[in-house]
């Protein structure tokens, strides 16, 4: 019995070792690993650390780099802080808002006009100023309106809104943005000396020399001592020709079985302002066809109000397409305008169209289809005419289609010439027809 007391004690005591032993054998370990812990976090603080040195470090240079670049725009700065001070009363922005009320429809210029408006007096966070610039965007159209559209993105990008502006539409430093080499090139009148020419054949022929000299005085206008009458004083075949144009046009008609089938092809715009009208050179690649022969089209030009009459009304303006053929014979193919809607044909050679007398422009990249100034329908009365301002040569076909097309008032309005149409001439013993 003894011994198994014994026993039984040296079990326990075994027993109670062992456990101790254990337990003491876990703080063991619970101390290293929590050393190496130590060793391992030190190690991480100094790295960041190090890598927070290096962040300050190009943040310091960053900073240098942004006040250098800010410098040049201070002046700007104090520029557009002037330009607020002076309408930020609120009054113009009131005037031009109820102004453009009484439009039904806003030009994508007096658009962006307001939106720039508003974001100088109300600040960028006023939501009309997103919505004027979302609204001139949605008016551009991107072939004739490139400017617009880039003006529209950069206004929106510049309040925050997202919108990607396009790479055409990078901000050039100021003065070389500015239209250039357009102005001085003397090759204004390309159709004038070597192709006839409605408007611009006189100052070919008899002035090429003087032609480059935009300001030279006109030697015939539409009033006064240089009006219509007077043109035969130095134009004998104005005031002697028998078959003169325009005409009033009107019935009985004779059957007309000529075919008119205009190819007009969209190309580069190139304008002028000639002094006596708007006219467009279209580079060479549209035709017209009659009867299947070839007209290439030269030019094309504007008279307010339109020289053809119906039944002794004129319209309120015309487009005259001019046409040569192989062989040097004129045809002139005549559209009448009448008021109405906006034609945004017109609007976009508006916009490029110089207000005064000057050589030819050619704004960058703008794409013009002079097929955007016709009607769907081809009727047309048709004479043999002259050309309607001085020499007056004869011997041109004349077709002036019978349905019209809308200018707006506005449009009608902002043609620089007030009145640039020849009165109607004596019919004599010609016939008009019908087709
Ligand atoms: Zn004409």
């Amino acid at each position: 019995m003894k011994r198994t007391i014994v026993e039984v004690v040296l079990v326990l005591a075994l027993i109670c070792a062992g456990f101790f032993g254990w337990q003491s054998m876990q703080k063991g370990n619970q101390a290293s690993t929590s050393l190496a812990a130590l060793e391992t976090a030190a190690k991480a603080n100094e790295e960041s650390l190090k890598e927070s040195e290096k962040k300050v470090k190009a943040a310091d240079e960053a900073i240098a780099a942004a006040k250098a670049e800010a410098e040049p725009l201070k002046a700007k700065a104090l520029e557009l802080e002037a330009v607020k001070a002076a309408i930020a009363t609120g009054p113009l922005l009131q005037d031009v808002e109820g102004l453009y009320k009484q439009q039904k429809v806003l030009s994508v210029e007096r658009q962006l006009g307001l939106g720039a408006l508003r974001m100088l007096t109300k600040g960028s966070t006023d939501p009309g100023v997103a919505e004027a610039f979302q609204k001139a965007l949605q008016l551009s159209d991107w072939s004739s309106r490139k400017n617009t559209i880039c003006a529209a993105q950069i206004g929106l990008a510049a309040i925050g809104e997202k919108v990607k502006v396009m790479s055409e539409c990078a901000v050039q430093p100021s003065g070389a943005g500015a239209e250039s080499g357009h102005g001085d090139a003397p090759a204004a009148d390309e159709h004038g000396a070597d192709k006839a020419n409605e408007h611009g054949t006189d100052k070919g022929k008899e002035h090429g020399a003087a032609k480059k000299d935009a300001h030279a005085a006109p030697h015939w206008g539409y009033e006064g001592a240089m009006g219509p009458e007077r043109w035969v004083s130095q134009y004998p075949t104005c005031g002697n020709g028998k078959s003169q144009a325009p005409l009033n046009i009107r019935g009985p008609f004779v059957k007309g079985r000529m075919t008119v089938a205009p190819d007009y092809k969209p190309g580069p715009l190139r304008l002028l302002n000639n002094g006596h009208t708007v006219q467009v050179n279209v580079p060479t690649g549209s035709k017209l066809r009659i009867d299947g022969i070839p007209f290439d089209l030269l030019q094309f030009h504007f008279h307010r109000p339109s020289e053809e009459q119906i039944d002794g009304k004129p319209m309120e303006m015309v487009v005259h397409f001019v046409h040569k053929s192989a062989d040097g014979k004129l045809a002139v193919l005549g559209v009448l305008l009448k008021e109405g809607n906006e034609n945004p044909g017109i609007k976009t050679l508006w916009s490029y169209a110089p207000a005064t007398e000057g050589p030819e422009v050619a704004p960058d990249e703008v794409v013009f289809n002079p097929g955007n100034l016709l009607p769907k329908e081809l009727q047309y009365f048709s004479y043999e005419g002259s050309l309607t301002t001085p020499p007056c040569t004869e011997g041109v076909r004349f077709f002036i289609l019978k349905t019209p097309v809308n200018i707006s008032r506005e449009q009608i309005n902002n043609f620089p010439f007030r009145r640039n149409a020849r009165p109607v001439q004596p019919l004599n013993d010609r016939v008009i027809t019908e087709g």
